[in-house]
């Protein structure tokens, strides 16, 4: 059986053309990843603000145009698909962002926002079929409709909201839901009851999810396995446990070891590592590691040509040098 997601050397490149050559950005590039249809898992793509992530959720819902390279469901390439396909392809991958309330429009009942599901993809032959599968989708987050359906957005909590956007996207049986920072304005206690649903979903309805995060400690908690960018590529991958407990790419060490003691509601303190010339060196280092420049590992081949992910065992692939066995070429260590 195909896979249910493949993304193949996935590249996104803005800028660029006649008169922009100099401003281009490399958002994403050369990106891999396979999702199986079953089980149903849960894959986090970590990484801060620039690093490409939500750039790979865009190309995944069909936002943004990729600019090389192949996205692939179910074994059919999503660029190629027919009418019929595309439609499929949308009701089946789903979205759930970070901030629901600029899902809404204020001016409806939040109902409607169910009704255009309903319509848009034809599900229900009677108002009352209609409302049983609303209320079946709203029961999967724990909600009932009489509670929320005939209120308007700004009456519902930041909770409530997000959890009906879990509903919705329920609604339409997906496959796939792609999940961008789905918590990251919520509080704790929110946190767990969101992050519980999308473990059931998992777990009871086989519903995957890429699910989009800054915060280590949450894909720590929920996540199978882990894809952490850097600047536009993979810097380290593999099984989430073995990645966040024993991280082998300098950066990603370096991410981990800001976290200062192992509580869940810790949030990474990657943006605070992260406030470098970040910008300069994406655009300074266009042929060697990316975190050349910060990096208290690195030697002389790191500036030649960026640096394959390397197998470390069981699925663990990081891009660093320092993993590559073949290598004569001892690590000259550079004081931080
Ligand atoms: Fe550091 Fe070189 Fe590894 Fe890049 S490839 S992370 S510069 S040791």
């Amino acid at each position: 059986m195909a896979p249910l997601l493949e993304i193949k050397n996935a590249t996104k490149i803005y800028g660029g053309g006649f008169f922009h050559a100099k401003n281009v950005t490399v958002a994403l590039q050369d990106f891999d990843l396979t999702i199986d249809d079953r089980p149903a898992t849960i894959t986090t793509i970590a990484g801060e603000s620039g690093s490409g992530k939500t750039t790979l959720a865009n190309l995944v819902l069909g936002f943004t145009k990729i600019t090389s390279g192949q996205i692939i469901y179910k074994g059919v390439d999503v660029g190629a698909m027919d009418k019929a396909q595309l439609m499929d392809y949308r009701r089946e991958v789903q979205a759930v962002f970070q901030d629901p309330y600029a899902v809404y429009n204020p001016f409806y009942r939040v109902k409607h926002i169910f009704d255009m599901v309903l319509k848009n993809f034809k599900l229900a032959r009677t108002k009352e079929e209609g409302r049983a599968l609303v209320e079946a989708a709203l029961n999967v987050v724990g909600m009932r409709g009489e509670e929320v359906l005939e209120k308007y957005p700004h009456q519902l909590s930041g909770g409530q909201r997000q959890r009906m956007m879990v509903a919705r996207a329920y609604l339409l049986k997906p496959k796939l839901i792609v999940a961008d920072e789905p918590v990251s304005m919520v509080d704790a206690s929110l946190r767990a009851m969101i992050l519980d649903i999308m473990l059931r979903l998992r777990d009871e309805h086989n519903i995957s999810f890429l699910y989009i995060t800054h915060d280590l400690s949450t894909a720590y908690q929920i996540g199978d396995q882990i894809y952490m960018l850097y600047q536009g590529a993979v810097a380290e991958a593999g099984n989430t446990t073995r990645v966040i407990e024993n991280p082998k790419h300098p950066y990603v060490q370096l991410l981990i070891d800001s976290i200062p003691v192992p509580d869940p509601d810790v949030k990474w303190g990657g943006e605070e590592v992260l406030t470098l010339d970040d910008e300069q060196m994406r655009v300074s280092t266009t042929s060697g590691c990316r975190f050349y420049g910060r990096c208290p590992y690195r030697m002389d081949r790191c500036l030649e040509q960026a640096p394959p992910l390397y197998d470390l065992g069981n699925n663990h692939l990081a891009a660093c040098y320092l993993y590559d066995m073949a290598a004569e070429q001892e690590p000259s260590h550079v004081a931080a």
